[in-house]
Protein backbone atom coordinates (compact mmCIF):
# COMPACT_ATOMS: atom_id res chain seq x y z
CA UNK A 1 0.00 0.00 0.00
CA UNK A 2 1.56 3.84 -1.05
CA UNK A 3 -0.05 6.90 -1.04
CA UNK A 4 0.92 9.04 -3.43
CA UNK A 5 1.41 13.19 -3.16
CA UNK A 6 0.75 14.93 -6.68
CA UNK A 7 2.80 18.17 -6.15
CA UNK A 8 1.05 21.53 -7.64
CA UNK A 9 2.90 21.85 -10.78
CA UNK A 10 4.37 25.26 -11.74
CA UNK A 11 1.44 25.95 -14.30
CA UNK A 12 -1.23 25.60 -11.57
CA UNK A 13 0.54 27.92 -8.86
CA UNK A 14 0.68 30.14 -12.18
CA UNK A 15 -1.16 33.48 -11.95
CA UNK A 16 -1.60 32.72 -8.24
CA UNK A 17 -1.42 35.42 -5.75
CA UNK A 18 2.44 34.85 -4.44
CA UNK A 19 0.92 34.17 -0.94
CA UNK A 20 -1.93 32.09 -1.67
CA UNK A 21 0.58 29.50 -3.80
CA UNK A 22 3.17 29.76 -0.98
CA UNK A 23 0.03 28.28 1.03
CA UNK A 24 -0.76 25.96 -0.86
CA UNK A 25 3.33 24.86 -1.10
CA UNK A 26 3.61 24.49 2.23
CA UNK A 27 0.06 22.37 2.90
CA UNK A 28 1.24 19.87 0.28
CA UNK A 29 4.34 20.02 1.67
CA UNK A 30 2.91 19.05 5.07
CA UNK A 31 0.49 16.44 3.55
CA UNK A 32 4.08 14.55 2.24
CA UNK A 33 6.00 14.76 4.95
CA UNK A 34 3.34 14.38 8.30
CA UNK A 35 -0.17 13.42 7.07
CA UNK A 36 1.14 10.91 4.44
CA UNK A 37 1.26 8.10 6.94
CA UNK A 38 -1.86 8.71 8.83
CA UNK A 39 -3.67 8.71 4.97
CA UNK A 40 -1.82 5.86 4.19
CA UNK A 41 -2.96 3.55 7.28
CA UNK A 42 -6.83 4.74 6.79
CA UNK A 43 -6.63 4.16 2.99
CA UNK A 44 -5.18 0.18 4.33
CA UNK A 45 -8.10 -0.23 6.69
CA UNK A 46 -10.68 0.69 4.44
CA UNK A 47 -9.42 -1.85 1.92
CA UNK A 48 -9.08 -4.11 4.25
CA UNK A 49 -13.43 -3.28 5.36
CA UNK A 50 -14.20 -3.12 2.11
CA UNK A 51 -12.62 -5.58 -0.15
CA UNK A 52 -14.71 -4.52 -3.39
CA UNK A 53 -12.95 -1.11 -3.58
CA UNK A 54 -9.58 0.01 -2.88
CA UNK A 55 -7.94 3.25 -2.48
CA UNK A 56 -4.07 3.24 -4.26
CA UNK A 57 -2.99 7.40 -4.21
CA UNK A 58 -3.85 10.06 -2.43
CA UNK A 59 -4.67 13.04 -4.71
CA UNK A 60 -3.94 16.80 -3.44
CA UNK A 61 -6.26 18.57 -6.06
CA UNK A 62 -5.65 22.08 -6.89
CA UNK A 63 -9.09 22.92 -8.01
CA UNK A 64 -11.95 24.17 -5.46
CA UNK A 65 -14.52 22.10 -5.19
CA UNK A 66 -18.46 23.55 -5.52
CA UNK A 67 -20.37 22.86 -3.09
CA UNK A 68 -24.36 23.91 -3.45
CA UNK A 69 -26.47 23.97 -0.78
CA UNK A 70 -30.41 24.13 -0.37
CA UNK A 71 -32.44 24.74 2.60
CA UNK A 72 -35.98 25.62 3.66
CA UNK A 73 -35.51 29.69 5.02
CA UNK A 74 -38.35 29.45 7.87
CA UNK A 75 -40.97 32.08 8.28
CA UNK A 76 -39.05 34.92 9.92
CA UNK A 77 -36.35 34.72 6.97
CA UNK A 78 -39.54 33.94 4.19
CA UNK A 79 -40.89 37.32 5.31
CA UNK A 80 -37.70 39.13 5.70
CA UNK A 81 -36.61 38.12 1.53
CA UNK A 82 -40.33 38.79 0.67
CA UNK A 83 -39.47 41.67 1.98
CA UNK A 84 -36.40 42.64 -0.08
CA UNK A 85 -38.29 42.02 -2.68
CA UNK A 86 -40.26 45.39 -2.11
CA UNK A 87 -37.02 47.33 -1.08
CA UNK A 88 -38.17 46.94 2.73
CA UNK A 89 -36.29 45.36 5.86
CA UNK A 90 -37.98 43.26 7.64
CA UNK A 91 -37.03 42.40 11.37
CA UNK A 92 -38.49 40.94 14.35
CA UNK A 93 -38.61 42.38 17.84
CA UNK A 94 -39.17 40.69 21.44
CA UNK A 95 -41.82 42.14 23.18
CA UNK A 96 -39.81 40.96 26.41
CA UNK A 97 -36.40 42.06 26.27
CA UNK A 98 -36.89 44.68 23.71
CA UNK A 99 -34.02 44.11 21.04
CA UNK A 100 -34.45 43.89 17.40
CA UNK A 101 -33.30 41.18 15.33
CA UNK A 102 -32.67 42.15 11.87
CA UNK A 103 -32.39 39.91 10.06
CA UNK A 104 -35.72 38.15 11.61
CA UNK A 105 -35.64 35.68 14.18
CA UNK A 106 -38.64 33.55 15.73
CA UNK A 107 -37.38 33.33 19.29
CA UNK A 108 -35.02 35.01 21.81
CA UNK A 109 -32.14 32.72 23.54
CA UNK A 110 -32.27 35.33 26.07
CA UNK A 111 -35.92 35.46 27.19
CA UNK A 112 -36.36 32.25 26.29
CA UNK A 113 -39.84 33.20 24.37
CA UNK A 114 -41.35 32.88 20.69
CA UNK A 115 -40.76 36.47 19.00
CA UNK A 116 -44.14 37.41 17.02
CA UNK A 117 -43.52 41.01 16.59
CA UNK A 118 -42.45 41.76 12.97
CA UNK A 119 -41.08 45.46 11.93
CA UNK A 120 -39.78 47.33 9.27
CA UNK A 121 -36.75 49.02 9.71
CA UNK A 122 -35.50 52.10 7.73
CA UNK A 123 -32.22 50.28 6.15
CA UNK A 124 -29.95 53.00 7.99
CA UNK A 125 -27.12 51.73 9.61
CA UNK A 126 -23.42 51.68 10.72
CA UNK A 127 -19.92 49.98 9.29
CA UNK A 128 -19.33 47.52 13.06
CA UNK A 129 -16.39 46.27 10.81
CA UNK A 130 -15.62 45.84 7.50
CA UNK A 131 -12.21 43.72 5.42
CA UNK A 132 -11.11 44.95 2.22
CA UNK A 133 -11.19 42.12 -0.21
CA UNK A 134 -8.29 41.96 -3.69
CA UNK A 135 -9.49 38.30 -4.05
CA UNK A 136 -12.68 37.25 -4.83
CA UNK A 137 -14.06 33.04 -4.32
CA UNK A 138 -11.93 32.27 -6.94
CA UNK A 139 -8.67 32.72 -5.65
CA UNK A 140 -7.18 32.28 -9.05
CA UNK A 141 -8.25 35.61 -9.76
CA UNK A 142 -7.27 39.28 -8.22
CA UNK A 143 -10.61 41.19 -8.82
CA UNK A 144 -10.70 44.29 -10.85
CA UNK A 145 -10.98 46.54 -8.22
CA UNK A 146 -10.63 45.57 -4.43
CA UNK A 147 -14.19 45.13 -2.63
CA UNK A 148 -15.07 45.99 0.99
CA UNK A 149 -17.33 43.75 2.28
CA UNK A 150 -18.73 45.08 6.34
CA UNK A 151 -20.94 43.79 8.98
CA UNK A 152 -23.98 46.17 8.89
CA UNK A 153 -25.35 46.75 12.02
CA UNK A 154 -29.11 48.45 11.67
CA UNK A 155 -29.57 51.78 13.84
CA UNK A 156 -31.74 51.24 16.89
CA UNK A 157 -31.01 47.52 17.16
CA UNK A 158 -27.27 47.85 19.43
CA UNK A 159 -27.97 47.11 23.06
CA UNK A 160 -24.61 47.51 25.05
CA UNK A 161 -24.51 47.25 28.51
CA UNK A 162 -23.55 49.71 31.42
CA UNK A 163 -20.26 50.41 32.01
CA UNK A 164 -18.66 48.42 28.77
CA UNK A 165 -18.05 48.85 25.65
CA UNK A 166 -18.94 45.22 24.95
CA UNK A 167 -22.00 44.90 22.25
CA UNK A 168 -24.43 42.65 23.74
CA UNK A 169 -26.56 42.64 20.60
CA UNK A 170 -26.74 44.34 17.20
CA UNK A 171 -28.82 42.94 14.10
CA UNK A 172 -26.76 43.03 11.31
CA UNK A 173 -25.63 41.71 7.68
CA UNK A 174 -22.85 41.30 5.93
CA UNK A 175 -22.88 42.84 2.66
CA UNK A 176 -20.84 45.05 0.55
CA UNK A 177 -20.22 49.08 0.61
CA UNK A 178 -20.32 51.13 -2.83
CA UNK A 179 -19.77 54.18 -3.34
CA UNK A 180 -16.71 54.99 -1.28
CA UNK A 181 -12.87 54.12 -1.48
CA UNK A 182 -11.44 51.57 0.92
CA UNK A 183 -9.39 54.04 2.42
CA UNK A 184 -12.98 56.53 3.21
CA UNK A 185 -14.31 53.36 5.30
CA UNK A 186 -14.31 54.13 8.47
CA UNK A 187 -15.98 51.59 12.00
CA UNK A 188 -18.85 53.95 12.75
CA UNK A 189 -19.76 55.04 9.10
CA UNK A 190 -23.42 56.01 8.61
CA UNK A 191 -24.58 53.42 5.58
CA UNK A 192 -28.40 53.04 3.81
CA UNK A 193 -28.97 50.57 1.22
CA UNK A 194 -28.67 51.20 -2.54
CA UNK A 195 -31.38 48.78 -4.02
CA UNK A 196 -31.98 46.71 -7.43
CA UNK A 197 -34.54 48.28 -9.84
CA UNK A 198 -38.39 46.93 -9.05
CA UNK A 199 -37.96 44.57 -12.12
CA UNK A 200 -34.73 42.70 -11.31
CA UNK A 201 -35.52 41.98 -7.72
CA UNK A 202 -36.32 38.71 -6.63
CA UNK A 203 -36.57 37.60 -3.18
CA UNK A 204 -32.80 37.47 -2.36
CA UNK A 205 -29.95 39.60 -0.78
CA UNK A 206 -28.82 40.48 -3.48
CA UNK A 207 -31.37 42.69 -4.13
CA UNK A 208 -29.43 45.31 -2.07
CA UNK A 209 -26.37 46.11 -4.49
CA UNK A 210 -24.65 47.07 -1.56
CA UNK A 211 -24.62 50.00 1.23
CA UNK A 212 -23.54 53.18 0.24
CA UNK A 213 -22.19 56.24 2.86
CA UNK A 214 -24.71 59.01 4.30
CA UNK A 215 -23.03 61.70 3.36
ZN1 LIG B 1 -35.95 38.81 24.40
Amino acid sequence: MTAKVLRYGSEQLEGLPEAFSELLKRATDEVSSGRESSWAKAVSEFNERVPDMSFTSLLVLPWLFDFRYRRSTGEAIARFLEGLKDARIIGTNCESCGRVFIPPRSFCEICFKRVRTFIEHNGFGEVATYSVAHIGTNPKEKLPRPEVVAVIWFEGTKVTRPNSNYVFHAGGLMHRLGEVEPSEVSIGMRVRPVWRSREQRRGDITDILYFAPVR
